[in-house]
């Protein structure tokens, strides 16, 4: 097997590229019966107000657990699904585990609690998206302004026209857009301002350095300030220190997440979590 580099030369696979490949043969078959076996499963990471210290909605996070291979990282084997197809099949149970999920949690009374769920690309471009949340939604009696949907600035690059009417009709149907991993993609400005995105979340490699990189802190204020002009939420990713957590408040940052706060959480620790700091959550506050 031999792939065309951009010299139109032949490279051949090295014994590290096979061992890649071997292992994402082995995902996919595993991930194959992933479902069926009940080994994904999800937890959730509070996404905080800075002003305030309280939770407003909480991102969902796949985790997969394998008998024998142990627990796999979303990042290894998100990009085995995708390659496979497999992530519409998965990306579909997420959107209805988040969304009953937080039908549960609303109705034992964390009455304004929002989910945010992670799209791929691939889901995005299902021309069926946009029906399939609304059923989702529907069948929990879950207000479509409680779900935000992540998606990355990738999804805009091959077919922005496209994105855009996609972008428009899950609007529509009241769902949020929320841009994660900001910062590290290609969209442009105009884009941003057009599909008229609810927040920006701010990539954890900006956050990570803050304390010591004055470069970060000029990018991440200035993306705090531009979304602020523009209308939009900022949510800061990766948050794992008081200085950080400092320097994005004197910023005007609106929300962070991160280790600071907690881990990602399995659903009845995310729920004490969340009932030690603020039972009820407040029906008003912004
Ligand atoms: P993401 O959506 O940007 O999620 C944030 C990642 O940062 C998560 O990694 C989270 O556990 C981690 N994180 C949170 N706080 C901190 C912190 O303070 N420090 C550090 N170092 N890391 C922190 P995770 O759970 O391993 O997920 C990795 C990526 O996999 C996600 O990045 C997302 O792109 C993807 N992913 C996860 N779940 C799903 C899913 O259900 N569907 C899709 N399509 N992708 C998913
Ligand atoms: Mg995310
Ligand atoms: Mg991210
Ligand atoms: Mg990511």
């Amino acid at each position: 097997h031999a792939k065309l580099d951009g010299r139109n030369t032949y490279r051949f696979f090295t014994p590290e590229m096979r061992a890649q490949s071997l292992r994402a043969l082995q995902l996919e078959n595993a991930l194959r019966r992933a479902l069926e076996r009940n080994e994904l499963q999800l937890h959730y990471q509070p996404q905080v107000r800075i002003r305030t210290g309280r939770v407003h909605s909480v991102e969902a996070l796949l985790r997969w657990n394998h008998p024998k291979l142990g627990a796999i990282s979303p990042a290894e084997f998100i990009p085995v699904a995708e390659d496979t197809g497999q992530i519409l099949q998965i990306g579909e149970w997420v959107l209805r585990s988040a969304v009953q999920q937080l039908r549960d949690w609303r109705a034992a009374g964390l009455t304004d609690l929002k989910v945010a769920v992670n799209l791929s690309a691939i889901q995005f471009h299902q021309p069926q998206l946009p029906d399939l949340i609304s059923q989702i939604l529907d069948a929990s009696c879950v207000p479509p302004e409680a779900l935000e949907l992540e998606l990355t600035e990738g999804v805009a690059v091959d077919d922005p026209r496209a994105a855009t009417a996609t972008m428009d009709q899950l609007r529509a149907r009241g769902v949020r857009l929320s841009i994660d991993d900001f910062g590290t993609g290609y969209s442009s400005l105009s884009q941003l301002k057009r599909f008229q995105i609810y927040k920006l979340k701010i990539d954890q490699s900006f956050v990570q350095d803050l304390d010591h990189d004055g470069n970060d802190r000029a990018i991440v204020s200035a993306i705090i300030r531009m979304a602020q002009a523009l209308g939009m939420q900022t949510t800061a990713e990766g948050v794992e220190t008081e200085a950080q957590l400092q320097f994005l408040r004197d910023m005007g940052c609106d929300e962070a997440q991160g280790y600071y706060f907690s881990r990602p959480l399995p659903p009845d620790e995310l729920l004490q979590f969340l009932q030690s700091r603020q039972v009820p959550l407040p029906s008003t506050a912004g």
